[in-house]
């Protein structure tokens, strides 16, 4: 029996992927080359962006002929887009061949959900609140070689006006410190060598613990304080919640990467303000100036949306400038998509397609020039690399990353995998860097199960 999971969206969904992945593995299914052939096939859907959700339905959409020649294939969807109100009798009106329908809250019934099916003809069931320990307790069937992700939160309390995450996820939830550090640790034990903790925003963890000593500092600072040599990153930062104490622990950490993904989300303080984010430019670029003084070789990332309601040529200009100022070395850009249900969408005033076209075309050509010189001053210096996987292309070669998240490709042997070493950099463009292997910091006695198109995201 074979199963096949189509993921979209965030790396929270390729995550819970992987628990979906793993409860199928435990009840004997083993990987299909692709959903058209196999006999249990997944859906873990986005709902952050209207493109995403008319990707999905046209992926549903595709199975149609495979379900006529299998009957007993079972399709099921779940994530985002099936938990918001509505989209159940909108996929089983759509597509009456899906079989399951489940939302963010249940994934751990999964199970439950495949056994009823076998005794009836449909299962549907969206639930608005979980106990999280069900999901804490899955099992993972890990896809990512020398990568582990691990959730801290769920949910989201911020009600960003364009986004929708807070409605599908629910509030906020932080896991136990210690069964955050347990899971680190064993994952280290195994041969994890980079973890990237998760949650909507990782700098709120343990507001909703009624014990000051869980917060976000301190956590970082048990995880650096393993007995292990690995790198620590996590996702994602909302620059309200960014403390001092954070940046402090990151200055003189042994593990955590000096780099940091801070969303940004635009320039100017008027759309801030209707974004609901609730800090202000200034605010944000002093927090950015912090950090390079506490980590000089600190870089960064964002994310930023043209087009939100209301942005007018001078907004955006002050968003290129905050770039400009900034620089960034990478950047995820986005024209704003509306989503039902959230305060944005009600906005009367909606920019016209074109000129948020118009618009993401300038930031990108801007990100690229900053990304290219900012790669390209590495050229000549010797960087340390984690080596996570063999070039997808080139016969001979490795893939790794910095510690400030640069790609790095470099000629080597598989042997290299999950070591630690030192690359001198010779050619970069804007988002790779191009070098050769100078000497082993640290070799792996681990033997990697190299990163599979199981959990494949779209
Ligand atoms: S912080 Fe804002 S953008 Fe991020 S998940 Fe929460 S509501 Fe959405």
């Amino acid at each position: 029996m074979k199963y096949f999971i189509n993921t979209y969206g965030c790396q929270m969904n390729v995550h819970e992927s992987e628990k979906l992945a793993g409860i199928l593995e435990d009840l004997g299914y083993s990987l299909a080359d692709s959903d058209q052939v196999a006999d249990v096939v997944v859906f873990n859907t986005c709902a952050i962006r209207e493109s995403a959700e008319q990707k999905i339905f046209g992926n549903i959409g595709m199975l149609k002929q495979a379900k006529k020649q299998n009957p007993n294939m079972i399709i099921a969807v779940c994530g985002c887009m099936s938990q918001q109100k509505g989209y159940a009798e909108l996929i089983v009106k759509k597509y009456p061949y899906v079989d399951i329908i489940f939302g963010t809250h249940n994934i751990a019934r999964f199970k439950d959900f495949l056994n009823k099916r076998n005794k009836q003809k449909r299962v549907i069931e969206i639930v608005e609140t979980e106990d999280i320990s069900c999901r804490d307790n899955m099992k993972v069937a890990r896809t990512s070689g020398v990568n582990a992700w691990v959730n801290i939160t769920y949910g989201c309390n911020n009600f960003c006006t364009y986004c929708i995450v807070p409605y599908v996820r629910g509030r906020e939830v932080s896991r136990p410190a210690a069964d955050i550090i347990g899971e680190v640790e064993e994952l280290l034990k195994q041969g994890y060598k980079q973890i990237t903790l998760l949650g909507q925003n990782v700098n709120s963890y343990g507001n909703d613990i009624l014990d000051d000593n869980v917060n976000f500092a301190n956590l970082l600072q048990s995880l650096d304080n393993l007995p292990y040599k690995y790198r620590l990153r996590f996702m994602t930062s909302h620059p309200k919640d960014l403390s001092l104490k954070v940046l402090e622990v990151m200055a003189g950490s042994k593990n955590i990467c000096h780099y940091l993904h801070l969303p940004v989300q635009s320039g100017s303080d008027f759309i801030l303000k209707a974004m609901n984010r609730k800090y202000t430019v200034d605010k944000y670029l002093n927090l950015i100036e912090t950090a390079r003084k506490m980590m000089p070789d600190i870089q960064f990332s964002s994310d930023l949306i043209v087009g939100f309601p209301g942005e007018t040529e001078d907004d955006f200009n002050k968003t290129l400038e905050l770039v400009k100022k900034v620089r960034y070395q990478q950047l995820f850009t986005f024209i704003y998509s509306k989503r039902k249900g959230t305060v944005a969408e009600t906005m009367d005033n909606q920019v016209d397609i074109k000129i948020k076209k118009q618009r993401l075309s300038k930031l990108i050509e801007l990100e690229k020039g900053i990304a290219t010189e900012i790669s390209q001053s590495y050229i000549g210096k010797t960087v340390e690399v984690l080596v996570e996987g063999k070039h997808p292309k080139k016969q001979g070669y490795l893939m790794g990353s910095c510690d400030f998240g640069k790609t790095i490709s470099f000629k080597g042997d598989d042997k290299l995998l999950g070591s630690f070493a030192y690359c001198l950099i010779e050619k970069a463009n804007h988002t790779t860097l191009f070098g050769s292997i100078t000497k082993i910091i640290q070799s792996s006695e681990t033997e990697y199960n190299l990163p599979t198109n199981k959990i494949r995201r779209k």
